[in-house]
């Protein structure tokens, strides 16, 4: 990202990455319009969504959200959307272990192939679905804490800390720019 300081505009650019199905266009949706459609189509290769956010101190924060799909064969195009990234949201859903499993995967590749200094948020989606849960929120906390990651459950369904995420990840944007 870089600040473009006549406008007061930081552009930062945020990828979302993790298994097919866990709810990354629906979370992006969401943030973006408020919405939540249970009929969403799953995304093929990648799309992009632009969002610019006010801050309280006027100053304001462009988004460039990717949303890649999680299919493997997709999986080789990852770097070119990660690459640049400021903010990485590894996604995965509380009922799914496979995609647990799939989240680790993408912090090592961003460990990996990553800029340097990119700030990562481990996110554990579908967190409506409590009684379904088979992964306990202790293993997501535990892992995201190894990986100097922050970590949040969210609900793109309820809208659950939804905002908490983004506003969570623009704040370490900034620390990251000032
Ligand atoms: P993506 O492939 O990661 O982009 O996943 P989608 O956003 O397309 O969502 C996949 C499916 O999960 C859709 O049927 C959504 O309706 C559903 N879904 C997404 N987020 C949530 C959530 O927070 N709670 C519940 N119960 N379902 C969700
Ligand atoms: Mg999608």
């Amino acid at each position: 990202g870089v600040i473009d300081a006549k406008n007061l505009r930081v552009k930062g650019e945020l990828v979302l990455l993790g298994d097919s199905g866990v709810g990354k266009s629906c979370i992006v949706l969401r943030f973006v319009r408020g919405q939540f459609d249970p009929t969403s189509k799953v995304t093929v290769g990648a799309s992009f969504l632009s969002q610019t956010v006010a801050l309280q101190d006027s100053t304001t924060v462009k988004f460039e959200i990717w949303d890649t799909a999680g299919q493997e064969r997709y999986a080789a195009l990852a770097p070119l959307y990660y690459r640049g990234a400021a903010v990485a949201v590894v996604v995965y859903d509380i009922t799914s272990p496979e995609s647990f499993s799939k989240a680790q995967y993408w912090v090592k590749e961003l460990q990996k192939h990553g800029s340097p200094d990119i700030v990562m948020a481990l996110v554990g989606n579908k967190a409506d679905l409590q009684e379904k849960r088979e992964v306990p929120v202790q293993d997501g906390i535990d892992y995201a804490e190894k990986n100097g990651m922050f970590f949040i459950e969210t609900s793109a369904k309820t809208a659950d800390n939804i905002n908490q995420l983004f506003e969570v990840g623009l704040e370490k944007l900034n620390l990251i720019k000032r």
